[in-house]
């Protein structure tokens, strides 16, 4: 697209800032209301998929309601994505209860997020998917405003500003590293694949919805 000229819709390459409330069963759940609009860049997948692929063609000031079926959204909930991990495997400032929620970090470092759903004596059943897996997704979308990306928000494929930028000496791409946290809704394909090797080791951390994560490394 033309970067130096204002867009007039919605295409890709666009900077999209929206207002928007989620629904998920008539209850809200996430909203711009508390965090401001969320601007992101058109085409990139840096939204979920049903939300961005509906956008097209849309004009500053336009409304509109968008349903999005899981599959488009967090995903069709995966029975597989249930996993028994060793009691042993936790470090003990872990409260093992049902219902605690968890930050996993694999050998690679990559986070998922898993909440507790029963245990044994021996083990802990941990769901990996994502909260709103299996959910139909209502959007109600107000498009805030439209820009031009600037060439390296366009190199990047995504946007900057709102304190996702790059810090002097930053050497690393933004990359996800603050996924499900206010931007909620932006990631959503980290939570899509599992990985289903046993013998990983992994760490974890209570998931903290205010997003003060106490740091519990598992270091065995
Ligand atoms: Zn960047």
């Amino acid at each position: 697209m033309d970067t130096s000229k204002k867009p007039s819709e919605v295409v890709d390459d666009v900077v999209v800032s929206i207002e928007y409330t989620l629904r998920v069963e008539g209850e809200i759940v996430d909203s711009s209301d508390e965090d401001g609009p969320l601007e992101f860049l058109q085409g990139h997948g840096n939204v979920i998929k049903g939300l961005e692929a509906a956008l097209y063609g849309l004009k500053e000031g336009e409304k509109k309601h968008i349903s999005v079926p899981a599959a488009d959204g967090y995903g069709e909930y995966d029975a597989e994505a249930i996993v028994d991990v060793p009691r042993s495997e936790f470090p003990p400032e872990i409260p093992l209860k049902p219902e605690v929620e968890l930050e996993v970090s694999d050998e690679d470092g990559d986070v998922q997020f898993a909440k507790i759903v029963s245990l044994t004596k021996s083990h802990v059943k941990l769901d990996f998917n994502h909260p709103l897996a299996g959910k139909t997704l209502e959007f109600d979308v107000t498009i805030n405003e439209l820009r031009a990306p600037s060439p390296e928000e366009l190199d990047h494929g995504h946007v900057h500003g709102h304190g996702h930028g790059h810090g002097p000496g930053d050497k690393f791409d933004y990359e996800d590293d603050d996924e499900f946290d206010d931007d909620e809704l932006v990631y959503e394909d980290e939570f899509d694949e599992l990985d289903e090797e046993d013998d990983e080791e992994f760490e974890f951390e209570i998931y903290d919805e205010d997003d003060e994560l106490d740091e519990m490394d598992d270091d065995d």
